[in-house]
């Protein structure tokens, strides 16, 4: 039996990682399960998977929560805050831990799971976007193993040799990525400057959080991809390409020296990653329904668009520059998708932002992840005094 906490369960990783693990209740058994502010949905998924341990945000919260299930009978024991998140995703009794918070709040427990040594299956790209080197170090030096959910980072996994080495990834000529473009692929610059919220989150191939439709919409989610997958594969930048594929069929795929080229295909469905990861290497089954390449009929394919996208080349340029120039551009995207979620800054200017902010900030090799969290800080701030600019004008 493995024992697994979920970092996000209420979010839409968390849920169909709860669909996965109810196939197989006599191999999979949920130990802790931590939400944000979704207490009705995290009740309910306290009162069906009966936890060990649950975790929310505030005191008030932990002590309603705590009093529910008590008096339906459940003895789970419910911490609050980034303490409780921290002891959920290192507890020794827990074996797996599914990291699937959404950004810069996943980094401390996505962390603590890696040093524990736990099995970490990572959806939290903005995790590792912050802390590339320090996270793979935790892993490294405390036998973690790394799992990824992303489904272009599973499929790449999946398209390597299995005695792959990410010390010296011999024989791999390229890793390409694959890009659905998202709904405004076709968009005009024009166009692109007006689209409102509710449009960019409606993504046409996935449902997902409402940060990474967003992302998905400006192909930073892309960018973060490009820089998440140069940290789990020790494959550089220029040998990591972006291919728009509208139809989301072939997740990713690996270019081999000799010209092979390796892909795994599947409906686009976040099920057949995450079982993936929850049995390698053993196959489980996902509930995913089978790919069907007839009724496809067709995969089309073209290069991401730099002038409508710049997220893309932004993204790329930060892992070039090295230093904490990715844990910088992670902290103004993220501000900037909020302001736009709340229609305080336009579409368009999420990528201004980006760039100005990393015009700014001072980005330096970093160590350690209090001053991850101070180049995060920094990059917070001069984004929201981008945005106060934005708004007076
Ligand atoms: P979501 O918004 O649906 O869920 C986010 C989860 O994180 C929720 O459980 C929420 O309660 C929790 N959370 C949010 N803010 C928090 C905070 N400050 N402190 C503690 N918990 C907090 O998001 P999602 O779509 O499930 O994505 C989760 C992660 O997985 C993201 O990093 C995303 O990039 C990645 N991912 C998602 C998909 C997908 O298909 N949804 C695919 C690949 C990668
Ligand atoms: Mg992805």
């Amino acid at each position: 039996m493995r024992y697994i906490t979920i970092l996000g369960a209420t979010g839409s990783i968390g849920a169909s990682t709860l669909e996965v693990i109810k196939l197989h209740p006599d191999r999979y058994k949920v130990f802790a399960v931590t939400a944000y502010n979704q207490m009705d949905r995290l009740e309910q998924c306290c009162l069906a998977y009966n936890p060990t341990i649950a975790v929310v945000s505030t005191p008030q919260q932990a002590r309603a929560l705590s009093n529910i299930l008590k008096s339906a009978g459940l003895d789970t024991e419910v911490l609050y805050g980034e303490e409780g998140l921290i002891a959920a995703a290192s507890d020794s009794q827990a074996d797996t831990v599914m990291a699937a918070i959404v950004g810069a709040a996943g980094l401390k427990p996505t962390l603590a799971a890696a040093k524990a040594g736990k099995r970490v299956l990572l959806a939290n790209k903005e995790a590792l976007v912050m802390s590339g080197k320090i996270f793979m170090d935790a892993v490294n030096s405390n036998q973690a193993k790394l799992l990824p959910i992303d489904s272009e980072h599973n499929a790449v996994f999946q398209s390597l040799p299995a005695h792959f080495d990410r010390a010296s990834p011999l024989g791999v000529r390229r890793i390409l990525l694959t890009a659905s473009g998202g709904p405004f692929l076709n968009h005009s610059e024009d166009m692109l400057a007006e689209v409102t919220p509710d449009a960019a989150v409606r993504h046409p191939n996935w449902v997902m959080g409402r940060k990474i439709s967003v992302d998905s919409a400006s192909l930073m989610n892309k960018g973060l991809e490009v820089i998440e997958a140069h940290w789990l594969f020790g494959v550089p930048a220029n040998k990591i390409e972006v291919i728009v594929h509208p139809q989301s069929i072939i997740h990713s795929l690996v270019e081999y020296i000799d010209g092979s080229v390796i892909a795994e295909l599947g409906n686009p469905d976040m099920r057949v990653p995450i079982a993936h990861a929850l049995g390698y290497p053993e196959r489980l089954t996902s509930g995913a329904d089978f790919l069907d390449l007839i009724r496809h009929g067709k995969l089309t394919f073209t290069s991401p668009d730099p002038n409508r996208f710049p997220c893309l080349n932004l993204a790329y340029a930060a892992l070039n520059a090295g230093g904490s120039a990715p844990t910088a551009l992670n902290a103004a995207n993220e501000i900037a998708v909020a302001a736009f979620l709340e229609n305080r800054l336009s579409f368009t200017s999420i990528p201004l932002l980006i760039e100005d902010v990393l015009d700014m900030v001072s980005c330096p090799e970093v160590s350690t992840i209090e001053e991850i969290i101070e180049v995060d800080a920094a990059a917070r701030h001069a984004a929201m005094m981008f945005i106060d600019r934005a708004t007076v004008h």
